[in-house]
C-alpha cells in the first residue's frame, strides 16, 4: 500500500467496528461466566532458594463452552473497561478467602496473592466489602497479598494510600506488581504501605544478557532490602537467573515456569502437601 488514500479511513473504521464488536462479545460472555461457574483459579508458586513455595499467585482463567481455556489477557482488559472487573475480581477474592481457611494450607504459613485492579480497589465499598468476606470465610488476613500496580494510585492519590492503610490494619498485606516498568515506581516505595516487590519479567529476561538491566536489578534488590521489603522475582525461565537472584539476594522468592506453570488450584494444593511430606 503506497498510499494513504480514503482505503485507509475505511480499513481503519473496519479495524475499530471489528473491536467493538469483539469487546461486546467478549463482555457478554463474561458477564454470563461469572454467573455460570466459568471462571477458575490457577495457582503458581513462589519458591525459595531451596525450593519450598512460601507464597503462590492466584491467577485467573475463563473456561469458555466454545474457546476452551482462556488465559487473562484474552479478556481482563475488556473487563476492566466496566464494573465486569469488580464482579470477576470479587469472585477471585472470595475464592482466595476460601482457600486459605483449607485445612492443607491453614497450618502452613503460606502467603497467599491475588491481583486486583484499580477500578475494583476504588469501589467504595471495596474496603467494606473485603472485611466482610474476610469475617464470613475466617480467613487469617495476614496472610492474604493484594497485588497492586502503580496504576492504582495515578487517579487519586490519597484515597488510594487510605485505603491501603485502612487494610493495613485489618492486617492485609500489598506488592507492588511489574515493579520497575512503571514511571514512578521509587517514589511510591515511601509513600505507600508497601511490604513485597515483585520484580517485573522483562528484567528477569534480560537479566543475563544486558549489564544495565543486571545493574538495575541489583539496584532494586537493594533498594527493597533497605526498605525490609520482601522480593518476588517474576518470569523466572532458567536456573541461571535463579541462581544470579539467589546470589544477590538469598531470601528472594522465584516465581515462574522453571518452578511450575500456573494449574488449576486444586492440582497445586495437592502437589504442594505432598512436597512437604517427609
Ligand atoms: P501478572 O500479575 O504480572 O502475572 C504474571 C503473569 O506471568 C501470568 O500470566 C503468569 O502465567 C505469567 N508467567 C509466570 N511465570 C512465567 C514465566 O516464567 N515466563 C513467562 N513468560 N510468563 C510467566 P497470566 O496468568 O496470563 O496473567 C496475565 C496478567 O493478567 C497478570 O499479570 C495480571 O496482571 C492479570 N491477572 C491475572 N489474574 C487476574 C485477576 O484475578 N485479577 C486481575 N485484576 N488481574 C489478573
Ligand atoms: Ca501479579
Ligand atoms: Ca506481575
Ligand atoms: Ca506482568
Amino acid at each position: 500500500a503506497k498510499s494513504r488514500g480514503p482505503g485507509h479511513a475505511v480499513i481503519f473504521q473496519e479495524v475499530m467496528a471489528e473491536n467493538a464488536s469483539r469487546r461486546y462479545r467478549i463482555e457478554k460472555g463474561l458477564r454470563r461466566a461469572v454467573g455460570e461457574g466459568e471462571l477458575r483459579l490457577f495457582l503458581q508458586g513462589q519458591y525459595n532458594a531451596e525450593g519450598v513455595a512460601m507464597g503462590v499467585e492466584a491467577l485467573v482463567r475463563w473456561e469458555n463452552p466454545e474457546r476452551g481455556l482462556l488465559s487473562p489477557g484474552a479478556f481482563i482488559p475488556v473487563a476492566e473497561e466496566s464494573d465486569l472487573i469488580v464482579l470477576l475480581g470479587d469472585w477471585m477474592l472470595e475464592q482466595t478467602c476460601r482457600l486459605l481457611v483449607r485445612p492443607e494450607l491453614v497450618e502452613r504459613r503460606l502467603q497467599l496473592s491475588v491481583n486486583v485492579s484499580a477500578r475494583q480497589f476504588l469501589q467504595t465499598d471495596f474496603v467494606a466489602k473485603l472485611q466482610a468476606l474476610l469475617a464470613f470465610t475466617e480467613a487469617d488476613p495476614s496472610r492474604l497479598t493484594l497485588e497492586v500496580t502503580e496504576g492504582l494510585v495515578l487517579g487519586d492519590f490519597d484515597e488510594a494510600a487510605h485505603r491501603m492503610l485502612q487494610l493495613r490494619e485489618m492486617g492485609i498485606q500489598f506488592a507492588l506488581d511489574d515493579f520497575g516498568t512503571g514511571y514512578s515506581s521509587m517514589a511510591y516505595l515511601k509513600r505507600l504501605p508497601i511490604q513485597e516487590l515483585k520484580i517485573d519479567q522483562s528484567f528477569v529476561r534480560d537479566m543475563n544478557k544486558s549489564q544495565q538491566t543486571e545493574a538495575l536489578v541489583e539496584a532494586i534488590l537493594w533498594v527493597a532490602h533497605r526498605f525490609g521489603l520482601r522480593v518476588v522475582a517474576e518470569g523466572v525461565e532458567t536456573p541461571a537467573q535463579a541462581a544470579l537472584l539467589h546470589a544477590w539476594e538469598p531470601k528472594i522468592l522465584c516465581q515462574g515456569f522453571l518452578y511450575d506453570q500456573p494449574i488449576p488450584w486444586q492440582a497445586w494444593v495437592a502437589r504442594y502437601v505432598q512436597q512437604l511430606q517427609p
